[in-house]
């Protein structure tokens, strides 16, 4: 096939197969063959489902040549973090303890997109169980960042990143609880968005913090981000979280009209230390917003620099009583060299766990000990509520906030391995909309050089911008995300991917 189909919009590849110029089947061979020839250094797959991707597509192609509409995702390829379960496919979290685990049902924002007769490629690379903003926690090695392959994607949906940014799916599901769609959506240049809290389910996705976990996906522009939350929302009686709120038309109602739109820039998202061309992009794309007709006024969220030191604390404490299940016998690797049932439980998890999740373990543990919890895990919770006031107070003043995503573009590969403090300093710009369970959004907008002595062979690496919105504000958020993709063609530049070989 000569046909390029890499970084289309959704929309094209709809007419694609709505024309029968391409069948299902087609497209989802150019997307494994691509992968297949391009992914072998980049490693943003860890299980390529070929086999049941080409007979999903073969379904997709049944369903298109029969009379009536299709739906939108119908036939589109597109590719789930490996937190998701899928039914009959090996599902790892990134980690050893699951390694050989294959699920016995599927995510409900699987089933719902297997209902669209959306094919489903292969699960991607992450940090393991979500530990992580750089990809290098996985136990299936590192994912390389396609702009510079001695870089890192971010993480920690690195390999939903890194695959979107490198043409092998239109779009990836990841997770994000403390920025992990977000970051790699501004590192990798491409469009990244996590939901309200409880917008869609997380029934079927693997836990990591659940007070903040929320499902999203990595695609090419705010307007493919519009038609996917369609399908991937609303309430699931499987999940308690989730609310009784109207799916609206969100693709239909996009507008690019920002008059009498109120903007809020918080200033102490600017902070000391950022790398001073990201912050140039980002204040040149507010300007670009203002001249759009949206009315930008400064505010200030005094509290933001403690949400980083709050999720430090709760985070752990949900991942030590997430993780608790996986103890060799009702979840995950068994240990051969157990004596007595205890030694079952404490080898099994020895060997299963990498030392992220055996840092939070511990640090989850402790903070929740009877002598502890008062000191540190109340007090983080009175100070998350402080932060969620905070935001509720701002947006009675602004219908959204823009922000940097990132301080800085891609940092070399292989720093955040052994630096435990890594994956908390990278997230200081979008935990608090974790914390405060709030939509957000991240847009490329532009190009910065880092300021780490190596001067890549380009003019930079990506920038992403931040537009967080008030709870169930996703419109909000497209919108503003949608004006500004319609004046810039940011989300329009993709690396060369080579082989590598
Ligand atoms: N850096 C955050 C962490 O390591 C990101 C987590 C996430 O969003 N999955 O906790």
């Amino acid at each position: 096939m000569t046909e390029e189909f890499a970084y289309k919009s959704l929309t094209e590849l709809r007419k694609l197969l709505d024309d029968k110029s391409v069948s299902s089947v087609e497209l989802t061979q150019y997307f494994l063959s691509r992968i297949k020839s391009l992914d072998k250094d980049l490693n943003s797959f860890i299980t390529v489902a070929e086999k049941e991707a080409l007979e999903q597509a073969k379904i997709a192609d049944d369903f298109i040549s029969s009379p009536g509409e299709n739906p939108f995702l119908c036939g589109i390829p597109y590719a789930a973090k490996d937190m998701f379960l899928t039914k009959g496919i090996r599902t790892t979290a990134a980690s050893k303890i699951l390694d050989q685990y294959i699920p016995p049902y599927d995510a409900t924002i699987i089933s719902k997109l297997k209902n669209e007769k959306a094919v489903l490629l292969g699960k991607t690379n992450q940090d393991q169980f979500a530990h992580g903003s750089s990809g290098e926690s996985s136990a299936y090695g590192f994912t390389l960042n396609p702009w510079d392959k001695t870089r890192m994607p971010a993480g920690s949906s690195s390999g939903s990143g890194a695959s979107v940014a490198a043409g092998f799916s239109p779009y990836a599901l990841g997770t994000d609880t403390g920025g992990s769609i977000r970051g790699p959506a501004a590192i990798c240049g491409v469009t990244g968005y996590k939901p309200t809290y409880g917008r869609n389910s997380r029934y079927g996705v693997i836990s990591m913090a659940s007070s903040m976990d929320t499902q999203g996906f990595l695609c090419l522009s705010v307007e493919d981000a519009a038609h996917i939350t369609e399908y991937i929302s609303g309430q699931d009686e499987k999940d308690a979280t989730t609310g009784p709120v109207e799916v609206p038309k969100y693709h239909k109602n996009l507008s690019a009209d920002l008059k009498g739109i109120k903007i809020g820039v918080p200033k102490e998202y600017f902070m000391e230390g950022m790398e001073p061309e990201v912050e140039q992009r980002v204040r040149e794309a507010i300007k670009q917003i203002e001249d759009l007709g949206a009315e930008i006024i400064e505010v200030s969220l005094p509290n933001t620099h403690y949400g980083q030191m709050v999720y430090a604390i709760i985070c752990p404490s949900e991942v030590s009583s997430n993780l608790a299940k996986y103890d060799g016998i009702r979840f995950g690797h068994t240990t051969k060299e157990a004596k007595d049932l205890m030694e079952v439980y404490t080898k099994s998890r020895a060997e299963g766990f990498g030392d992220e999740a055996k840092r939070r373990i511990m640090t989850g543990t402790y903070v929740l000990s009877a002598g502890y919890y008062d000191a540190y895990y109340k007090r983080a919770q009175k100070i998350r509520r402080l932060l969620v006031n905070e935001f509720a107070e701002v947006f009675k003043q602004v219908d959204v906030l823009l922000t940097p995503t990132q301080p800085n573009v891609a940092p070399k590969s292989g720093i955040a391995q052994n630096d435990p403090i890594f994956a908390y300093i990278a997230d200081r710009l979008v935990v608090n909309a974790n914390l405060a369970g709030l939509p957000a959004i991240s847009v490329p907008c532009g190009f910065a050089r880092p300021t780490d002595g190596d001067t890549p062979s380009m003019d930079g690496l990506p920038v992403g911008l931040q537009i967080i919105g008030p709870q169930w504000g996703e419109q909000k958020i497209f919108n503003v995300g949608y004006a500004y993709q319609q004046v810039t063609e940011w989300h329009k530049k993709h690396p060369e991917v080579s082989s590598g070989q």
